[in-house]
């Protein structure tokens, strides 16, 4: 499947599927995958992102679709599972919502004040023997889960802690935010500027 080097996109510009198409290669996967639109949770994300994308296209900034979606999703409890890193954005985003009547629940990664030694031993940690608290993305989940939150939004969790968010979060999650600590949070600036990030994208860390 090589959909990202496709330059056929028979899905968007119809004709004939080019070799190694899912479509082509995995009809009934793709038909099941329709059907699944027609359960009434998956109808309702679906037909809302779209309305979403149409009324506010290339209009709205991605916090404001986030403020859409969730009033079209009917949520009125929203929950924030945001980096510690990202605080003064997480409260930003709090108030905006807050501004938009939302009922809002924010959670920081670091929730729990577990010492990485605890979980993961003492070698995870960035300096050994001081006091370094986890990141604790399957708390932020379970106390979201727990407050009956409607749709969650992450601010800036770190790669994995994210995929153990979304692993245990119950509410649709949205991303919001995207942690990228060496681009201002924009991943795609280190291919945009590939050159300048080549010993970045490729090499080593200078010690
Ligand atoms: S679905 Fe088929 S036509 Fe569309 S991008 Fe992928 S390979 Fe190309």
């Amino acid at each position: 499947m090589l959909c990202a080097k496709c330059n056929v996109m028979a899905c968007v510009r119809g004709g004939e599927p080019p070799i190694n198409c899912p479509m082509k290669d995995m009809p009934t996967i793709v038909t099941e995958a329709t059907r699944l639109y027609f359960d009434e949770k998956e109808r309702a994300i679906a037909k809302i992102a779209a309305e979403v994308e149409k009324d506010g296209y290339a209009f709205w900034p991605r916090i404001r679709e986030f403020a859409e979606f969730s009033k079209r999703l009917g949520a009125n409890r929203v929950g924030i599972a945001f980096c510690l890193g990202l605080k003064d954005v997480a409260r930003q985003i709090v108030e905006y919502l807050e501004e938009m009547d939302f009922q809002v629940f924010s959670v920081a990664c670091k929730c729990g004040g577990i010492d990485k030694s605890q979980v993961l031993g003492e070698g995870a940690k960035m300096k050994r023997e001081a006091f370094e608290p986890m990141c604790n993305p399957i708390a932020q989940a379970l106390i979201l889960n727990s407050l009956r939150t409607e749709v969650n939004g992450v601010v800036g969790l770190c790669v994995g802690h994210d995929s153990l968010f979304y692993m245990h979060s119950k509410a649709p999650t949205v991303t919001m935010v995207v942690k990228d600590r060496v681009t201002g949070h924009n991943p795609v600036a280190a291919l945009y500027a590939k050159n300048y990030f080549a010993q970045r994208l490729y090499g080593s860390k200078p010690s």
